[in-house]
């Protein structure tokens, strides 16, 4: 009796080990396959706000970060700290990824570079990563590919040229330029997808530029970091989706004022300055209004509204210049357009 408790005790222990190994057997399997691949082969429009905050580092959003995907074509519109992790937490199929796009080089909407370029070759993307930007663009890439360069050359060396080919391994740089810097540049067009960029005024970051994308009758907008200029109501012209930035000015003021009482000089005068290359959401509102967009769709929402309060003082008055459908973006938030012609 003795000796039959502890192998009874040893082969449930074996039974539930082996049950535990083809638990999580299944469960890898299903990992492995979670990607959502048919985003780029259904013939629509994708949209997925991977991430929808701005620099203030905050639980609820992620910094920025936009998904647009078409008929085999992935790109990534900035990507912000924590976007790549976003990514691939809301299942987008990184290998896939063909190419990001920058708005502009502040560090919420570059820092993840290296990540986005390293991740997708890891899991698989055959060509080298193309980065679209505005004039700059060169030296930000050739930046995280140095400090990537000593990362690229151990995994060569660890898994062999046939699984991380070399060729995919380092971003290439491809700066916008523009004919005319009143009007939008068309720079990409391919598999039906076509983006256009627009200068916006995001002063004293010069150059920066927000996005038009078109695939098959539908048209979205990104503003990118800018203060409210003419152009951007021409470009979001009629826009099925105006992905608009915007900037709580009375938060804004309200933490800066608490800064300043609690010795926070720096905190209190970065607040201060980055009221005038911002727009505020009623601001936003109006521009979606003259621009007759038939959505508005904030990111880039900063201060971050973590609560009620803070995502009703951000809306405020929104609704009053617009009368379009309002939504406050949130990480994950996907969109998706049925062709129109
Ligand atoms: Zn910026
Ligand atoms: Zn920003």
């Amino acid at each position: 009796m003795k000796k039959i408790i502890p192998i009874l005790i040893l082969s449930v222990m074996v039974m539930t080990l082996s049950a535990c190994q083809s638990m999580m057997e299944r469960e890898i399997k299903k990992g492995m396959n979670r990607q959502k691949v048919g985003m780029l082969t259904d013939g629509k429009l994708h949209v997925v706000l991977v991430g929808s905050g701005g620099p203030i580092v905050n639980t609820k959003r992620c910094s920025t970060s936009v998904a647009i995907m078409a008929n085999g074509e992935f790109i990534l519109v900035d990507v912000g700290p924590g976007s790549v992790r976003n990514a691939d937490l809301q299942d987008l199929p990184l290998a896939a990824l063909t190419g990001v796009f920058l708005t502009h080089f502040h560090s919420d909407h570059i820092a993840e570079l290296g990540e986005a370029n390293f991740q997708s070759w890891a899991q698989g993307r055959q060509k080298a990563l193309a980065v679209y930007g505005p004039a700059g663009v060169d030296k930000v890439v050739q930046g995280f590919t140095l400090a990537y360069e000593q990362d690229t050359t151990y995994r060569i060396e660890h898994h062999g040229e046939a699984t991380m080919p070399p060729a995919a391994s380092r971003p290439e740089a491809k700066t916008i330029s523009f004919k005319d810097p009143a009007r939008a540049e068309l720079f990409f067009d391919r598999n039906g997808l076509k983006a256009y960029a627009f200068l916006v005024d995001h002063a004293p970051v010069k150059p920066a530029v927000g996005y038009r994308f078109e695939y098959k009758g539908n048209v979205v907008v990104l503003t990118g970091d800018t203060k409210k200029i003419d152009i951007l109501t021409q470009q979001a012209k009629n826009a099925d989706l105006l992905i608009c930035e915007a900037l709580s000015f009375k938060t804004t003021a309200l933490i800066g004022k608490v800064a300043s009482e609690n010795n926070r000089p720096r905190f209190a005068k970065i607040m201060s300055d980055i009221l005038d290359y911002h727009m505020s959401p009623v601001q936003a509102g109006e521009l979606a209004r003259d621009a007759g967009a038939k959505k508005l769709v904030f990111y880039h929402i900063a201060p971050p509204v973590p609560n009620f309060l803070a995502k009703r003082l951000f809306l405020e008055g929104v609704s009053d210049v617009y009368k379009g459908e309002i939504i406050l973006g949130e990480d994950g938030m996907a969109f998706t357009l049925d062709p129109r012609q």
